[in-house]
């Protein structure tokens, strides 16, 4: 590998990469592509980025990586925990991007935020590093940060992902109080890097990811670049548009309850959790729909409040966590104000959508499960006006009156015939 020129700070340490991009490279043109190198670096990483692509499955990473989906070109891994090779020849792929030896194209994938590596190396450390090379002037091999690597390697990308909020916004370590100065790839790279197919950074944020955020939007984009498919669309910040437009609560499975102002008051209660500190009202997040793991699990799913890990503001907007929202107190007054009267509404028109019709004719419901109280007049004269309303110029199904000897339990009434099921025949066939 190349000597590498670095400048030396006052320190005498080795500076960290500039925070502007190198100037674009010739743009790629698409075509079909047979495989496509993806290099994994990771900043400040606890590697549950990793873990939740792992565990990805519409599509799953396996099927990327042998190429068995269908008009995707095969995916080669290098990833400093799954790759197979390790050390120096693990490293070499890397320089070979780099230096534009691969003659294939590739996607940068960053996971973790990417440290201000100039605090490291004026105590002449590091925060984060991936292998190491000869530095002019200094007598050892010193460790190359994977914010070198990435500002190495972004220029000449077809894409560059960033994965997981510590990528895309900063996430926890960044959060106030760090001593890295960790920041995300928008604000390593810059608002003016483009890739080699003119692209700026694409986020796939939260704490962790959901896995099929990702692939989903590998897929997209590598359909876009053999040119099979549209470019996906995103939205201001980066984000696939079409996972991340609506807020958590928009989709979450306790939305019900918020409408109809009940709360849970206790972790485990079934109800919205927005007074225990849910902030799933204005966070921007598919979770719930999604599932964490092939439609399984997900936050207010699984009992948990959301904090806002997807966030741009998390954790520090989002603190102190499993408090009340203060935006929350004006929605949920007016929540139970409504809900109050509307869901007295509902339970009359659930009591009476449990209830088969025939039922009402015959007085009597034959559970026996439990005793299930008769209709009283009260509930009568309520459907006699809420069914005019609802069928007011439709044709109101069900029996016309004197026709309910229709109506047949362990014996039928009436004649067979009227039953048009063949009963009759077969009777006559005996
Ligand atoms: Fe909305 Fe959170 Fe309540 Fe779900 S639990 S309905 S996301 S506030």
């Amino acid at each position: 590998m190349a000597i590498v020129e670095r400048e030396v700070l006052e320190s005498g340490q080795p500076s960290v990469p500039e925070t502007q991009p190198e100037p674009s490279r010739e743009r790629l043109p698409l075509g079909p592509i047979k495989t496509i190198h993806v290099y994994w670096l990771a900043g400040m990483s606890c590697d549950g980025c990793t873990i939740s692509v792992a565990g990805a499955t519409n599509p799953g990473i396996e099927g990327l990586l042998t190429g068995v989906v269908p008009a995707m070109p095969k995916v080669i891994l290098h990833h400093p925990v799954l790759s197979v090779e390790a050390g120096a020849e693990f490293v070499k792929s890397f320089a070979d991007a780099w230096e534009g030896k691969l003659g294939a194209p590739y996607v940068v994938v960053f996971e973790g935020s990417v440290a201000d590596e100039r605090i490291a190396g004026r105590t002449g450390g590091y925060f984060s590093a991936m292998g190491v090379e000869a530095v002019e002037g200094v007598e050892a091999p010193q460790p190359v940060p994977t914010a070198t690597w990435l500002r190495r390697l972004a220029p000449g990308a077809a894409a560059t992902i960033a994965i997981g909020t510590c990528a895309t916004w900063g996430g926890v370590p960044s959060a106030e109080g760090n001593p890295t100065g960790a920041m995300s790839l928008m604000d390593y790279l810059g608002k003016d890097y483009r890739s080699a197919f003119g692209l700026p950074v694409i986020n796939i944020p939260g704490c962790a990811p959901q896995g099929d955020n990702f692939t989903e939007t590998v897929f997209a984009v590598l359909l876009f670049l053999q040119g099979l498919g549209p470019l996906p669309t995103f939205d201001e910040l980066g984000r696939p548009a079409w996972l991340f437009r609506d807020t958590v609560h928009q989709g979450c499975t306790r939305a019900g309850f918020y409408e109809e102002g009940i709360f849970a008051e206790h972790y485990g209660d079934p109800q919205c959790l927005v007074e225990i500190g849910c902030w799933g009202p204005v966070v921007n997040c598919n979770i719930v729909q999604r599932g964490a793991i092939n439609h399984m699990g997900g936050c207010m799913r699984a009992g948990g409040v959301c904090i806002g890990c997807t966030m741009p503001g998390f954790p520090d907007k989002f603190s102190p966590f499993y408090k009340t929202p203060p935006g929350a107190i004006v929605s949920t007054f007016a929540a139970k104000s409504v809900g109050m009267v509307i869901r007295r509404l509902r339970r009359l028109s659930n009591r009476e959508a449990n209830r088969e019709h025939r039922w009402d004719v015959t007085g009597e419901v034959p559970s026996g499960w439990a005793h299930v109280q008769a209709q009283t007049a009260t509930d009568r004269a309520i459907k006699f006006f809420y069914s005019a309303w609802q069928h007011l110029g439709a044709k109101k199904p069900g029996r016309p009156p004197g026709q309910e000897d229709r109506f047949w339990g362990v014996d039928r009434p009436g004649s067979r015939s009227d039953y048009n099921d063949g009963s009759a025949v077969r009777e006559d066939k005996r």
